[in-house]
């Protein structure tokens, strides 16, 4: 699941410094998004996903799920990170004066977190160890949202929502075609899109949006339709906006080649349609 800056990609894969030495599930980026560091955790050390997005930045991505997670291993590798970054002189060493500052938690790893057979028992984790170091950062889920319908997915994003957390949730495409070729699989439009009206219920929802054109050509006109119907309906719902942004990275997919950034006038028209439905849109 990608990150719209897609700083955090980028660090991930090279990022060799003793900080990120021996860690199977937890790192640190300097993120531009948040203006200061953000700390990653990642349930998919198996790169998989059940999405093949052609511009996903994971490299040897496979299908699939989060394999069963270490618990007691993400607990120790948070509390060293955050023991770190809290007494220790991880902020100085890392990042740049004037990021140097923990400004949250994202669950963005490679592959889709909400996949994880541990993601609701990884989520609480998470909260009671930012509780135990008197850390009052939002911890941000990155997802796909193709599985928060689930029981238990649900109600982990609820106990995200009260404790200050929010969702980025994705919608490349609002069709069923658009979705299988940007995010390789067929899309039920309404049912995903009934996904994201049931968590912004209960935690802060924003649509993430990453439109790129294929071979040259941008979405066609009816694919563009049909993503700002979607989100003329989400503005009825509590979704809090749309974060739309295009290719930041190349991406470590068959199609790299194929793909190429929309120019920030072509964002800045889609923006504009989007916000004429009454909808918010942050431009990355
Ligand atoms: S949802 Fe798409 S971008 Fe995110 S990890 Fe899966 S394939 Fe990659």
């Amino acid at each position: 699941v990608e990150e719209a800056d897609g700083t955090r990609r980028q660090l991930t894969v090279s990022d060799h410094d003793r900080d990120a030495t021996g860690m199977r599930y937890v790192y640190a980026v300097v993120s531009r998004r948040a203006q200061g560091v953000s700390v990653g955790i990642n349930l998919n050390p198996n790169n998989a996903c059940n999405w093949r997005c052609v511009y996903c930045q994971v490299p040897d991505l496979v299908r699939g799920q989060g394999p069963p997670i270490d618990l007691a291993r993400l607990e120790r590798e948070l509390d060293q990170l955050l023991r770190d970054i809290v007494d220790g002189d991880f902020l100085a060493r890392r990042a740049p004066e004037g990021m140097r500052v923990l400004r949250d938690v994202a669950f963005s790893g490679n592959g889709e977190p909400t996949s994880s057979p541990n993601f609701a028992d990884a989520t609480d984790l998470v909260l009671a160890r930012l509780a135990a170091h008197d850390l009052h950062v939002p911890v941000t889920l990155i997802t796909n949202g193709s599985l928060c319908n689930k029981a238990a997915v649900g109600d982990a994003i609820g106990r995200l929502g009260t404790a200050g957390g929010r969702v980025w949730f994705k919608v490349d495409a609002a069709t069923a075609a658009g979705a299988a070729r940007i995010n390789g699989q067929p899309l039920n439009v309404a049912a995903h899109l009934e996904r994201a009206r049931h968590i912004s219920a209960s935690c802060p929802t924003w649509i993430q949006t990453c439109m790129v054109a294929l071979d040259g050509a941008p979405p066609d006109a009816g694919e563009l339709d049909a993503y700002v119907a979607a989100m003329a309906e989400l503005a009825e719902s509590r979704v809090r906006g749309v974060l739309l942004y295009s290719l930041a990275r190349p991406s470590f997919q068959p199609e790299a080649e194929r793909l190429s950034a929309l120019p920030r006038e072509w964002l800045e028209a889609l923006a504009a349609r989007v916000r004429g439905v009454g909808m918010a849109v942050d431009l990355a």
